[in-house]
């Protein structure tokens, strides 16, 4: 009988967790561990009834509980290297370079905080859906780094390796799928791009198809401060664009990392925009390195052109990475998702940093 009421309880705080998504994301977020933790261990087929309380119709959103604020900052994460251990040489002491283990941990951990992923294009066009009380984040992985994502094939079939971002992600999604599949790969087609099974096209094309997005980040990764002219800046951006449309015909890469985060104080123009060889080019956003995290899409302050990323923890942390920031940002600052992707709420002392202009279509809700 204890058994059965412990399982009993164990579904119902899983159906209520699932009901109340980040509302009261930290304490709830234990309970669900538990209950998780509770329903394996009683071996009891339990998938069912928290299957269908997800299909449920989201309850109204209690303001004063959930409190949104969707013109507070985001945290765009920057991933390089990808290993399975790692050992420190001359030069290197792995500041961007993280462990499969380390990720594995820090998904559940960002879960558990209230973060769910979303594309940088959601970003761009004001479109972040995530449920409500929930924080929005985006991963960008630059310079197509085999361990960020390789095919290996498995039954006949090309799937991404278990032992990669792309695979850590997949199997985290499958229990938390909430989450959210996404991120921006930033990379660089004149260079090795993921290598492992398959062909260029085709490991691009499985991160399309899995709901990812590509960026440009040149043909092969140049100092964009060092160029002289506009000629190779345009060979560069343009010329990476032309080759990913003979990839993938019809990709558009709308968003462009900076290499080394290096900006061109002149040129500037022709990384954002160009022709190369009867490809046009334009990137709606640039990435760029340091420090910190970004504005909401609706705020005055927001400038797409010059997007501030936070580097991930790496192998030595340093100040201003992901690991750095996390304790340091509270509630208050970040954007806290009201639920419904076509309204922006914002409470009544932030109004004034809302850009109406910057909508795209949605409404404005104040509180
Ligand atoms: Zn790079």
């Amino acid at each position: 009988m204890t058994k059965y009421l412990a399982i009993f309880l164990a579904v119902s705080i899983s159906v209520s967790v699932l009901f109340s998504g980040c509302s009261n994301s930290q304490k709830l977020a234990k309970a669900d561990d538990g209950a998780r933790a509770q329903v394996t261990a009683s071996s009891t087929p339990s998938a069912t009834p928290t299957a269908k309380a997800t299909e449920t119709p989201k309850p109204t959103v209690d303001l004063a509980k959930v409190k949104p604020n969707e013109d507070g900052k985001i945290m765009v994460v920057m991933f390089h290297n990808f290993v399975q251990s790692f050992t420190p040489k001359p030069g290197d002491n792995g500041e961007y370079t993280t462990t499969f283990d380390d990720f594995r941990k820090l998904l559940p951990m960002l879960y558990d905080k209230g973060y769910r992923l979303i594309n940088v294009n959601d970003y761009l066009n004001n479109n972040i859906n995530v449920a409500a009380g929930c924080i929005p984040m985006m991963f960008t992985f630059d310079d197509g780094t085999a361990g960020q994502f390789n095919l290996v094939e498995e039954n006949g079939k090309l799937v991404a390796n278990k032992q990669s971002a792309v695979g850590i992600l997949e199997e985290f999604n499958r229990t938390h799928p909430d989450f959210g599949l996404k991120a921006t790969f930033y990379v660089n087609l004149g260079l090795n791009t993921f290598e492992g099974k398959g062909t260029v096209a085709d490991r691009l094309k499985y991160l399309v198809d899995e709901g990812f997005e590509i960026g440009n980040h040149t043909m092969t990764h140049i100092h964009l401060n060092e160029q002289k002219s506009a000629d190779n800046i345009i060979k560069e951006v343009g010329g990476n664009q032309k080759k990913m449309l003979e990839l993938i015909p019809g990709y558009q890469m709308k968003t462009l990392a900076l290499p080394f985060g290096q900006a061109t104080k002149d040129l500037q123009g022709y990384v954002v925009k160009g022709e190369y060889s009867g490809v046009k080019y334009e990137n709606f956003a640039l990435m760029e390195v340091g420090a910190g995290p970004t504005m909401s899409p609706v705020s005055k302050k927001s400038n797409p052109l010059s997007m501030s990323r936070v580097r991930a923890t790496g192998m030595k942390p340093v100040d201003c990475d992901l690991g750095w920031w996390l304790p340091r940002l509270s509630r208050d600052d970040q954007y806290i998702s009201d639920g419904d992707p076509n309204t922006v709420t914002v409470p009544k002392s932030k109004e004034a940093d809302v850009d109406k202009d910057r909508l795209k279509g949605k409404q404005l809700v104040i509180y």
